[in-house]
């Protein structure tokens, strides 16, 4: 292994915002069902009893990832973490792939080509893919169009296919290899795109040939 994926630092749970996160989850539960007790008496009502019922649990939720660590690429603090395992964590400051079992925290293998698009990158107006494999850098045989569809917000972005401007649909004509055909998948908004790649190899070389950052 590379010696930079020799470090490892440990992960700590935030304490405050675990606490904060449990607290305002259980809160939301006893007024769920205060509620249930007091207003609940039709299909409508039972909805708005709920409510309180389904953030309450997203709190409890989001208090499993408030693992926080020091990066073991450049010391900054990571928030977000799982208390125990992570994988594809990206140092907004240093811009290195981290992952880690058992409440350690290293770097990713720069060699890694993981099982799912995991190491993910802008995807800007104009780029240009690598010519190779985009998961095993071998030549390239063929182009695999990747497709996303996304939500708009407002109707700036209009559907040609559709009557409404509701969706968008993205595609990407990504290079494979006659044996690979998963390695690329598309993700965030219709402003916001990026792109995600199994190889982080390949990942990096996407972002140096388009001047781009992980993100
Ligand atoms: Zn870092
Ligand atoms: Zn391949």
């Amino acid at each position: 292994m590379p010696s930079d994926t020799s470090k490892r630092t440990s992960i700590t749970r935030a304490w405050n915002s675990t606490i904060a996160y449990l607290v305002g989850g259980a809160v939301c539960l006893g007024l769920s069902v205060l509620m249930f007790m007091t207003i609940a008496s039709g299909p409508v009502t039972i909805g708005i009893a709920l409510i309180p019922g389904i953030v309450g649990v997203l709190l409890f939720v989001s208090a499993a990832g408030s693992g926080i660590a020091e990066c073991p690429g450049c010391g900054k603090q990571l928030t977000g973490l799982g208390t125990s395992s992570n994988d594809g964590v990206l140092c907004p400051h240093c811009h290195l792939y981290f992952e880690g079992k058992d409440k350690q925290l290293w770097a990713t293998d720069p060699e890694r080509i993981a099982d799912a698009p995991t190491f993910s990158a802008p995807l800007p107006e104009r780029f240009q893919f690598p010519e190779a494999c985009c998961v095993c850098g071998q030549a390239a045989t063929q182009k695999i169009p990747v497709k996303y569809s996304t939500m708009n917000a407002s109707s700036a972005v209009t559907n040609p296919v559709a009557g409404v401007t509701s969706t968008t649909t993205i595609t990407v004509e990504v290079p494979h290899c006659a044996a690979h055909k998963d390695g690329a998948s598309l993700t965030g908004s219709a402003k916001n795109t990026r792109i995600r790649f199994r190889s982080y190899p390949y990942m990096r070389a996407y972002c140096q040939a388009n001047q781009l950052t992980p993100a």
